[in-house]
């Protein structure tokens, strides 16, 4: 099964995220920003952001997050061409479709 990640900034320099399956449907949407003032951990904030994509079955289709932090409904562009996929699995004997330099790191 194919899954790609996918994301972009939003207007409050939160970073929205998001996995899609091989549909380009979304499975998961988070939106992360980095610590203002502690430094400690270096530990980004984390939040569930809900996410869907629109137009999923074109080439050029869009996804839109509703950001946690700002409340914003952020819709952007993606070209299924351009999208970075996922390994399957941290096992699978599949690395050659990978290109270098793409691994994942949950
Ligand atoms: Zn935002």
């Amino acid at each position: 099964m194919s899954r790609f990640l996918i994301s972009t900034p939003c207007e409050c320099q939160a970073s929205l995220s998001a996995t899609l399956d091989e549909h380009r449907h979304v499975t998961a949407g988070w939106a992360t920003r980095s610590p203002r003032g502690r430094s400690a951990a270096g530990e980004a904030d984390k939040e569930l952001a809900p996410a869907h994509s629109i137009n999923a079955h074109l080439d050029r289709f869009d996804v839109a997050w509703l950001c946690p932090y700002c409340g914003r409904n952020t819709l952007r562009t993606f070209d299924a061409g351009a999208m970075r996929r996922l390994p399957a699995a941290s096992a699978s004997p599949a690395a050659g479709l990978v290109p270098p330099g793409t691994t994942s790191s949950p």
